[in-house]
């Protein structure tokens, strides 16, 4: 490919219900902005109760019709609608890169690994497959299986407006509920655009709805009767708050948080692979994805040959527009991320971190408005210090220093976030031991961003995930179903007369 395709549509984004875009002449509309210009590009509606009401009658209506098909043929339409992303993608991630800023090379990562999930939900039949055990007494048979909870709804993230969506509705939908997402308001098109594609491969009307806007789109989605479970990814703050609301309002729930993720390197370690993976993983996204690197531990002498080669790949990034192909790091998603980031990068120095490359005033020529921050690298961070303790969410590395594996997986387990974590190292004993004694959900070895394929489940530990469930893989298709077991006996196998003791087999 040698050009992005332009994402230019100034239309204003609405609701997708019953199979059609819904824009109210009246509504209440947020700005969305383009970040690598820092300007309004179009606008996004904001759903009222109302607004959710229509939904959510739209998604029960659709319910018993949809969670009657038959697991192969809901299967044959998410396989259509695989095709149709297949066909789309680089006009989805183009809409991603327009509203988020995220390289374009990036946003068509993004999307791939939703459609991995996607291509998953195609095997329902057999993921939905029950247990049977033929005579537990005589005559008798007992079988489990899985059935739908019913209109179940999705909150999601900025960073991720493809992916992150698609570890949800694939797998609720193809287990027979009907779904209605809300996206993040910052960049909302995606949504709107895979639920068209969906209409587009023949799913029912009412079985996958966006409504767009904030937190009373949300709160009014999580009270509402008719909602059985509620999927959330965001931050720590909002996953809690999630998570107490549907506790209130006895909602079946998951809700995976913020993260501060360590790449921790051993003196034996392949110094060339271990930075390369540093730059990608802590720059990537310009530090927006959950799973991003945002502390290097090194240990021992590592040190030594790792801060040179870090500091001038740190200085030499290509940050600019994502829509251009040799851009490394496009700008971060906002006005108030980027103010939010460069206050973390003040407060690093105030507090005593030795800051080797700053970020701040960075300037891309020809984009001067947008919201551009250069890498920026910090050593000598303690864990006392803002920057090591909360998230980021920007393009900030942060160096510590630590003498042996030991201290390592003492620092690490320390911290309140769980969510992904890495050791590179060339000892398999020493892999080994890291794997076994870690406190975190998703662990890479000499891999920096560890996360699992769309059979295996995703989710963190401690304050990066609320709930008993990770997302997608068969934890997915747990969470979107509820078990219901069966004991069946006829009439002539049954013995005559009341039995008052508890029955039991000799
Ligand atoms: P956010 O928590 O601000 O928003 C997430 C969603 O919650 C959005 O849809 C937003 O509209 C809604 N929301 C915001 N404030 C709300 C409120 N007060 N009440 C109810 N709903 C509210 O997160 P973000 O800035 O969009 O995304 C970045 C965060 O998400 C980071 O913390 C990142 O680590 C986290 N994240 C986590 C994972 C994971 O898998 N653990 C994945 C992606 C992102």
């Amino acid at each position: 490919m040698s050009k992005v395709p332009a994402y230019t549509s100034t239309a204003t984004i609405g609701h997708y219900v019953s199979g059609r875009m819904v824009l109210a002449e009246t509504v209440d509309t947020q700005a969305v902005f383009n970040p690598a210009i820092g300007s309004v590009a179009r606008k996004v509606a904001l759903a009222t109760r109302s607004d959710v009401d229509a939904a959510v009658a739209s998604s029960l209506n659709a319910f018993e019709g949809w969670a009657a098909v038959p697991p192969i043929r809901r299967a044959r339409i998410v396989n259509k609608f695989l095709r149709l992303m297949n066909e789309n993608k680089e006009e989805l991630a183009a809409m991603i890169t327009a509203e988020h800023g995220k390289v374009f090379t990036d946003a068509l990562g993004e999307v791939a690994r939703g459609i991995d999930i996607i291509e998953f939900a195609c095997g329902i039949p057999q993921l939905l497959k029950g247990d049977y055990t033929e005579e537990v007494s005589s005559g008798m048979d007992n079988w489990t299986m899985r059935q739908p909870l019913g209109v179940v709804a999705g909150i999601t993230p900025f960073n991720f407006p493809c992916m992150v969506p698609c570890w949800m509705f694939p797998i609720a939908i193809a287990t027979g509920n009907t779904f209605i997402l809300k996206p993040s308001e910052r960049d909302p098109s995606a949504s709107l655009f895979m639920a068209r594609l969906f209409t587009e491969a023949g799913l029912p009307p009412g079985v996958f709805n966006v409504v767009q806007g904030g937190k009373d789109t949300v709160d009014a989605l999580i009270a509402h009767p008719d909602i059985s479970a509620v999927s959330f990814v965001g931050s720590t703050p909002i996953a809690r708050y999630i998570s107490e609301q549907a506790v209130k309002y006895g909602k079946r729930f998951q809700a995976l948080g913020g993260a501060k993720n360590h790449l921790v390197i051993m003196p034996d370690a392949d110094i060339e692979q271990a930075v390369d993976a540093l730059i990608g993983a802590a720059y990537g996204s310009a530090g927006e994805r959950c799973m991003a690197i945002s502390v290097a531990v090194l240990v021992g002498d590592a040190a030594e040959r790792v801060m040179p080669r870090l500091i001038e790949r740190v200085r030499t990034l290509k940050i600019s527009d994502g829509m251009r192909l040799d851009a490394e790091m496009g700008p971060v998603v906002t006005r108030e991320a980027f103010d939010r980031i460069e206050g973390y990068i003040a407060r690093g120095v105030e507090e005593g971190a030795k800051l080797l490359v700053d970020g701040r005033n960075y300037k891309v020529p020809g984009n001067e408005g947008g919201y551009f921050i250069g890498g920026t690298l910090f050593d000598h961070v303690t864990p006392d210090m803002t920057i090591y303790r909360e998230e980021i969410f920007g393009p900030v590395l942060s160096c510590t220093r630590v003498q042996s594996l030991e201290d390592a997986i003492d620092l690490v387990n320390r911290h309140e976030f769980g969510n992904g974590v890495a050791c590179f190292t060339s000892d398999g004993g020493t892999a080994r031991e890291f794997a076994r004694r870690i406190q975190v959900g998703m662990v890479g070895i000499n891999v920096p961003i560890p996360v699992p394929m769309a059979w295996h489940g995703f989710g963190g530990w401690k304050a990066s995930l609320f709930g008993d469930m990770h997302v997608y893989g068969e934890e997915g298709v747990r969470f979107y179903t509820r078990q219901k077991s069966v004991m069946q006996r006829w009439h002539k196998n049954t013995q005559s007369g009341a039995d008052f003791a508890m029955p039991f087999v000799y």
